[in-house]
């Protein structure tokens, strides 16, 4: 793989980026800063050495960076340059990492492919007829594609996680509240996350490492609770690695997953750690919750975009038209069902059968999930059903929901999930997930390095 090389001359890293890009044939990036690059490199190149120098950054289009556009991958959004940075991203920056540009996502996060971004697909790096996940299918695209070794994402339901499986790179979901949304363009808060993709679980724990902690900008963000968090055991000997059978066997799921994560069961084993097999929940009962939660609080988040605070306005002659106008032109039609569906789902006299059901299920799976991982540190599971499907495939919105079957359990229980890469099925990147307890990202990074270095 090129890219840029780390550790040293941080403009050298730029320009091996920039040339790695060139005209950018999977439209990977949204904007890319060349000018803003360059100086900030040479500027840093003249200053003392810091630990992130020499990586290059791409930025998920829904984060904030000062003085850049932030579309979020959305009409509405198209003119959009706030003044503030978000934290993750000024926290990778104070250590030296250099910001290149801003990536392709699906509007405002919601979808599974990048196709629903307002500007176009971004083409999957490892094979150019396939999509490359998402939402954050840009981030995922710019790192396998070798333009940069550091990229982030945001996972509400999967989107960093997703798309590194298809795309063949490592994606960290963190803990919800491990790392601060502060300058997130916000989806569904209460699943919302940003984390780290790159070619290594080192790499992408450095960034982690480097983004994690409390924010007073979000009162959300925390450090595990004192004493209570779990501690990174030293070593695989020993560790206890549970493997969700059922969905391992799920009707469905192509045979290249199941032996990916036949295998790495195999390999965890050979290194030392105690696997048995543990019974995870539905899947199903998640993903339906989720498809009645997460749009339901986008129709909350989503309010603000009214032609008055943020971005485009489309004029009329009464405040409600204008409204209506705004807000028709500029979202698409993906988003559009969403807070269709979120506003019904919250209004009067259906509130209790959706969305306060769908809260039930969400603590019933959470309470699954924690009670599974009292017994084990890591989860092994699959990511995704399969390798990553052609473009335009997959025409009906309930199928691309179906893409996320496996990462959106794990999103609703609030835990920190890890996608490794380890092979190839039908010539397209195959790996597995790992799941932890809250705050376990250094038990996962533990197993993830055994994993990535192959072998039985
Ligand atoms: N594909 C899921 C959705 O559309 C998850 C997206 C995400 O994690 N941002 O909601």
């Amino acid at each position: 793989m090129s890219g840029a090389p780390h550790g040293g001359s941080a403009l050298a890293a730029v320009e091996a980026a920039l040339s790695a890009l060139g005209d950018d044939p999977c439209h990977a990036f949204l904007e890319v800063d060349h000018d803003g690059a360059r100086r900030r490199a040479t500027a840093l190149d003249a200053g003392p050495a810091l630990p992130l120098r020499g990586h290059v950054l791409a930025v998920k289009d829904n984060l904030a960076v000062a003085g850049l556009r932030c579309t979020a991958g959305s009409r509405l959004l198209a003119d959009y340059v706030p003044g503030h940075t978000a934290t993750a991203v000024e926290r990778l920056v104070a250590q030296g990492a250099v910001i290149l540009g801003k990536t392709n996502l699906d509007e405002f996060g919601m979808g599974s492919s990048t196709e629903a971004s307002a500007f176009g697909p971004t083409l999957n790096p490892r094979a150019l007829d396939r999509i490359p996940g998402g939402s954050s299918g840009g981030s995922a695209a710019a790192v396998a594609a070798g333009v940069c070794r550091l990229a982030l994402g945001s996972d509400t339901g999967g989107s960093i996680r997703q798309p590194a499986a298809y795309c063949g790179v490592v994606g960290l979901k963190p803990t919800w509240g491990a790392v601060s949304r502060f300058g997130l363009v916000a989806y569904a808060s209460s699943l919302d996350t940003v984390g780290p993709m790159a070619p290594t679980v080192a790499e992408a724990m450095a960034a982690f490492r480097a983004m994690r902690g409390p924010d007073p900008r979000d009162a959300t963000a925390r450090e595990r609770p004192l004493g209570s968090g779990p501690s990174a055991p030293a070593s695989i000997k020993g560790l206890r690695v549970g493997v969700a059978e059922g969905w391992a066997a799920a009707a469905g799921l192509h045979p290249g997953v199941r032996e990916a994560v036949a295998r790495a069961a195999d390999r965890l084993a050979s290194a030392g750690a105690d696997v048995r097999a543990v019974a995870l929940p539905e899947p199903d009962a998640a993903l339906a919750a989720y498809y009645v939660l997460a749009p339901a609080e986008a129709s909350s988040n989503l309010a603000r975009y009214d032609g008055v605070r943020y971005g485009a306005r489309v004029p009329a002659p009464d405040l409600l038209g204008m409204y209506e106008r705004t807000r028709s032109a500029g979202f698409g039609p993906e988003v559009r069902r969403r807070v269709l569906l979120g506003t019904f789902t919250l209004s009067a006299g259906y509130k209790d059968a959706y969305y306060g059901r769908a809260q039930g299920v969400r603590a019933a799976v959470r309470a699954a999930f924690l009670q599974c991982l009292a017994g084990v540190d890591v989860v092994l599971a699959p990511t995704v059903p399969g390798p990553a499907p052609r473009l335009g495939e997959l025409t009906d919105p309930v199928q691309l929901y179906l893409l996320d079957v496996f990462t959106i359990g794990p999103s609703l229980a609030g835990l920190p999930a890890l996608h490794v890469p380890t092979g190839a099925a039908d010539g397209l990147p195959v790996g597995v997930q790992l799941l932890g307890a809250p705050f376990a990202e250094e038990t996962l990074a533990l197993a993830g390095e055994i994993l990535e270095r192959g072998g039985p």
